[in-house]
C-alpha cells in the first residue's frame, strides 16, 4: 500500500520530468555542503527527536565509546548510529549517500552515477539493491514477500535456498493508486494451467510474463523459467487491457532498460516501481532518504 500523498511534498519534481525546482536544488546544496550536514539530515530519519535507543531492547540508557559507538546499559548491545539500516549496505559516506538518492531521484543509469560519484559500478549497484529492499519493506506485503523467500537486506539471514521462480503479483487500481499485491496462494505452474485450461491470455516483455484480467485483477505479473516449461508454450498475445494501463506502459519503459533480470530481483523492481509511479506528483529525495533510513527487518 502506497504512504499517503503528504500535502507539503505536492509541490516539487515529478521524477518523468527530470527537472528541479532551483530552490530545491539550492537546499540540496546546502546538505551536500559538508559530511557533517550531511550526517545530520540522514540522522534525523534514523533518531526520532535524534533521541538514540538500543535497537535490540529499545533501552535508552546508553554508553558512549571512544570509537564513537554506542553500547547499551541494559544488554550490552553495541552499535553505531547506521548500524542494521539499509544504509549500512555500502560504506559511502552520508554526503555520497545524499548525492546517490539525489541521481536516483532522477532516474540515472548505474553508469552514470558510478561515473558522477566516483566509485565502482559494483558499488552503486549494491546501493541501489539497498534502496529497493528499504522500498519494498515499506510495502504492506513486505511480511509476506520475506515469508516467500526475499531476502529483507544487509544483517538479516539470508534466505536458505535462493528463488527459482518470483512469487505471482496481482495488478490492481484503488483510489487512483496502483498496487501490485503478492499473490501468495497461486504459483506460477497455476497461472500456465489458467492459461492451458481456461484460456487465459499472456503476453511476454523478456522473461517477464503478465496476462488478460483474473477475478478482480487487471493482470496477474511473474517472472521465472517455471513459466517456460516448453518451446510450444509461449506468451505472445498482442494488445491486452494492461498494455493500455499508465503504469505497466511506464513499468514496461523500465523493464526494457534492465539487462536480465535475477527472478528473485522481480519483486524488487516491481516495488520500486510502484512506489515512483505512485509517488510521482511528489518530491522522492526525502522519502527515499527516509526510507533508507530505516532498519532492516530481521525477516
Ligand atoms: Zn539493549
Amino acid at each position: 500500500m502506497p504512504i499517503p500523498l503528504d500535502a507539503q511534498n505536492r509541490k516539487g519534481v515529478a521524477p518523468f520530468a527530470g527537472a528541479c525546482e532551483t530552490s530545491e536544488l539550492l537546499n540540496f546544496s546546502e546538505l551536500v555542503s559538508s559530511e557533517q550536514k550531511a550526517r545530520r539530515f540522514l540522522l534525523g530519519f534514523c533518531w526520532k527527536n535524534h533521541q538514540r535507543h538500543c535497537l535490540h531492547c529499545k533501552a535508552r540508557k546508553l554508553y558512549k565509546l571512544a570509537d564513537g559507538r554506542r553500547r547499551c546499559a541494559a544488554c550490552g548491545y553495541t552499535f553505531h548510529d547506521f548500524s542494521r539500516r539499509f544504509l549500512n549496505a555500502c560504506n559511502f559516506s552520508c554526503r555520497q549517500w545524499l548525492w546517490f538518492l539525489k541521481l536516483f531521484e532522477l532516474g540515472a543509469t548505474p553508469r552514470d552515477m558510478a561515473g558522477q560519484l566516483g566509485v565502482h559500478y559494483e558499488t552503486v549497484l549494491k546501493a541501489q539493491d539497498a534502496v529497493r529492499r528499504a522500498l519494498l519493506a515499506q510495502s504492506l506485503d513486505a511480511p509476506a514477500l520475506f515469508r516467500a523467500g526475499i531476502w529483507p537486506g544487509p544483517g538479516s539471514t539470508p534466505p536458505a535456498q535462493p528463488l527459482q521462480d518470483a512469487p505471482v503479483f496481482g495488478l490492481i487500481e484503488l483510489n487512483g493508486f496502483m498496487l501490485c499485491d503478492l499473490l501468495p496462494d497461486l504459483t506460477p505452474a497455476a497461472l500456465l494451467h489458467f492459461k492451458t485450461n481456461f484460456h487465459l491470455a499472456t503476453a511476454s516483455l523478456g522473461q517477464v510474463v503478465y496476462t488478460a484480467p483474473y477475478r478482480q485483477y487487471l493482470s496477474l505479473l511473474c517472472c521465472g523459467p517455471s513459466l517456460w516449461p516448453a518451446q510450444y508454450v509461449r506468451h505472445e498475445t498482442k494488445g491486452l487491457p494492461v498494455d493500455a494501463n499508465r503504469f505497466w506502459i511506464f513499468a514496461k519503459r523500465r523493464f526494457a532498460r534492465l539487462r536480465g533480470m535475477a527472478p528473485a530481483h522481480f519483486p524488487l523492481h516491481l516495488k520500486e516501481l510502484e512506489f515512483l509511479f505512485n509517488h510521482r506528483q511528489v518530491r522522492l529525495f526525502p522519502l527515499l532518504a527516509e526510507a533508507v533510513c530505516g532498519v532492516v527487518p530481521q525477516g
